[in-house]
């Protein structure tokens, strides 16, 4: 065997896997406490062939809602009608999840996974984890879901993305993909080192799907469950996994490039009280001046600042009411007259 032939490509984990539900935790290196760092893969393989969709959760270790209702999913698929197989990683980065973080707590390099793709052997352990995600799971999918959820700063979310930056054919297929995903906004937008962008570069297409949050109380998680299941199922039945069922068709879904959306974010800490707290808000239509939240100072409890819609536009993602540093992300608008609402 040449070089060349023994650096090609390896094969699927589950390349001899039977129909059902397959188990692996992909060893990655020891940490100074003594555990093992490792990457958890499952995948669900169906009777009939098919196509492979491959899903990450929890790129960011705050987002835990989309690998919750999958868990449940994948009990209640039925292999016998499955085309093809789901392969999921529960837990992309475990080190960003034991700090309940979006990054991973390391000294040096690259520490936001969604940044880090494809990733390195000889890296630090988010880029040894990515690593190990693309050669394990990216390499051999037929299209890719990168599921992620609002986090521990309280967000609500339920939109989708593609790479706007693709090879033409495979961004047409991504924006098919994303409608068949059926959020009620769908983002143009690049993300460099991230999944997505990576396995665009091999010609695979992709979604960024983000929905739900945590902490959220059971109405908002209930219904984000709904969302979550009802995403993934149609996403399955656009790629032709699901016999015998279509995908959903959402209307209204809003598209909108990158340069539309506004982030209002405090000037100063404090404590938010949001107006927009319910999973209805987003994709809300708001003009401009709508007053979204107030920022009270906890110190002199004087209301400090009012985040308002910068334009007429359609809410991106709220926050619930809570404790909020300056700086950071409490809502985002999109402006109506760069978005398009689509059939
Ligand atoms: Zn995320």
């Amino acid at each position: 065997m040449t070089t060349a032939a023994a650096s090609a490509k390896t094969a699927a984990p589950w390349v001899d896997q039977p129909e059902g539900h397959f188990f692996k935790r992909i060893e990655i290196a020891r940490m100074l406490t003594g555990a093992m760092v490792s990457l958890p893969l499952h995948v669900l393989t169906g009777r009939q062939p098919g196509p492979t969709l491959g899903v990450t959760c929890m790129v960011h270790g705050d987002e835990p809602q989309p690998s919750v209702m999958i868990r449940e999913m994948f009990s209640e698929i039925d292999t016998a009608k499955l085309k093809g197989r789901l392969a999921v990683t529960s837990v992309s980065n475990s080190l960003a999840m034991a700090a309940f973080n979006r990054q991973s707590p390391e000294q040096h390099g690259k520490t936001d996974m969604h940044e880090a793709f494809p990733g390195s052997a000889k890296g630090n352990f988010t880029q040894r984890l990515a690593n190990a995600i693309s050669k394990n799971l990216l390499d051999h999918v037929d299209a890719l879901l990168d599921f992620h959820s609002g986090g521990s700063g309280g967000r609500l979310q339920n939109r989708c993305g593609f790479n706007g930056k693709a090879p033409e054919e495979v961004r047409k297929r991504s924006i098919e993909l994303c409608r068949a995903f059926g959020t009620p906004l769908i983002q143009e937008s690049s993300v460099p080192g991230s999944g997505p962008d990576y396995v665009n570069t091999k010609g695979i297409p992709s979604v960024g799907g983000e929905i739900g949050g945590c902490y959220l109380g059971p109405h908002a998680t209930d219904f984000y469950r709904k969302q979550i299941k009802t995403s993934l199922k149609s996403l399955m039945a656009e790629l032709g996994m699901l016999p015998g069922e279509q995908p959903v068709k959402t209307q209204g879904q809003i598209l909108f490039p990158l340069k539309a959306k506004a982030e209002l974010r405090p000037t100063h800490g404090g404590f938010l009280v949001s107006f927009f707290e319910s999973p209805s808000d987003i994709g809300k239509y708001v003009t401009k001046g709508t007053k979204l939240g107030e920022v009270i100072d906890l110190h002199s409890w004087k209301v400090q600042e009012e985040l308002v819609a910068p334009f007429d536009g359609h809410i991106f993602f709220s926050r619930y009411s809570g404790i909020i540093e300056g700086g950071t992300q409490g809502f985002a608008v999109i402006d109506a007259s760069l978005s398009k609402i689509l059939d």
